[in-house]
């Protein structure tokens, strides 16, 4: 009995990858699905985008290696610190390390010509092939008939007439197929990407400037809570709420300090792996004058090294709590 042609997708978790699925089940293709997990987006959508279509979907976590190509993209950046071209490239290279495990004979993506201006240009997509070094192997069901044949199509694995033709920014035709395969709720697109927002990029940037050597830990730190540059070039976050402060907490590592009013109820603070002498000053002060003390008030803040538990270098300071609008300047 002849094997049957099978194909890894990406699931984004927006609806055009979840079309593409649907356009190479038309012809029997058997589909299974990888999705991605980073410090900037996680698997929720995909996962579920999977079980909308009835494919197999797994999520890999490719945090270090994308965090290590965000710092350096050979394509860079589009309008935030999003490094799309490179992104896609990666996502596929990961994807291919799992194709003879799979015993796939291609990957295919939801990727439409013409809809993202970084990313989806006819050269982008060529970019983003040679970045995953899997050159002919790479099918876009949506586009296809607009682009080059891929060696699947001309091996006659995937047949080309049965693919599709659509382009630009309109979801119209996505819309219609959508009716088409009975998909009701699928998921918007955008969105989900936090390298494309102005208030998390911002921090991103000056983590990255101050320390170039930021692991996965310190990006997952900077998501909770406010971000404050201490004088001295740390920095210093401090949580808005209990969820917050637990979050802060669990976080923090071997190398960090973290810091906690002990007379009254306040934030917890993480000066983020200081690489010499750290500012306990103004970290103190933020600590103190964050919580529900009085302004004037004497704070007596713990602060400790590597975490709620860490066994590092410990001690207490009382410091004077101060109006909010004195740290503004350091608010990042
Ligand atoms: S928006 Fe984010 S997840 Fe999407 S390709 Fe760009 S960097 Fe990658």
């Amino acid at each position: 009995m002849a094997r049957k042609v099978k194909g890894i997708g990406l699931l984004s978790g927006g609806l055009d990858s979840l079309l593409a699925v649907k356009v190479l089940q038309d012809q029997q293709i058997d589909v299974v699905a990888l999705t991605f997990v980073t410090p900037f987006f996680g698997p929720a959508k995909g996962l579920a985008a999977g079980e909308m279509a009835g494919v197999e979907t797994r999520a890999i976590d490719i945090s270090e290696v994308h965090l290590e190509m965000l710092k350096n993209p050979r394509y860079g950046y589009g309008s935030r610190l999003n490094p799309c071209i490179d992104c896609h490239g990666l996502m596929l290279r990961e994807a291919a390390k799992n194709m003879s495990a799979e015993g796939a004979d291609f990957l295919f993506t939801g990727e439409v010509l013409g809809q993202r201006p970084m990313s989806q240009r006819r050269d982008s997509l060529r970019s983003v092939e040679k970045l995953s070094g899997l050159d002919g192997r790479i099918l876009r069901p949506l586009s296809a008939k607009l682009l080059s044949p891929t060696r699947v199509e001309e091996e006659g694995l995937v047949d080309r007439s049965m693919l599709l033709d659509i382009q630009g920014r309109s979801r119209k035709r996505q819309r219609e197929l959508a009716l088409k395969y009975g998909l009701k709720e699928y998921p918007q697109p955008g969105g989900g990407c936090l390298l494309t927002l102005d208030s998390f990029t911002n921090r991103l940037r000056k983590l990255l400037d101050i320390c170039p050597g930021a692991t996965v830990a310190d990006v997952e730190l900077i998501k909770w809570g406010r971000a404050f540059m201490l004088p001295g070039k740390t920095i210093c976050m401090v949580g808005r709420k209990e969820s917050e402060n637990s979050k802060l907490e669990a976080l923090a590592g071997a190398r960090d300090i973290v810091l906690r009013a002990c007379d009254h109820p306040g934030p917890t603070c993480v000066i983020l792996a200081p690489n010499g002498p750290f500012d306990l000053e103004t970290a103190t002060s933020l600590a103190a004058s964050y919580g529900d003390a009085p302004q004037g008030a004497q704070v007596t803040i713990e602060w400790r090294e590597g975490g709620v538990e860490g066994g590092g270098a410990a001690g207490k300071l009382m410091v004077v709590s101060k109006p909010k609008e004195f740290f503004k300047s350091l608010l990042i």
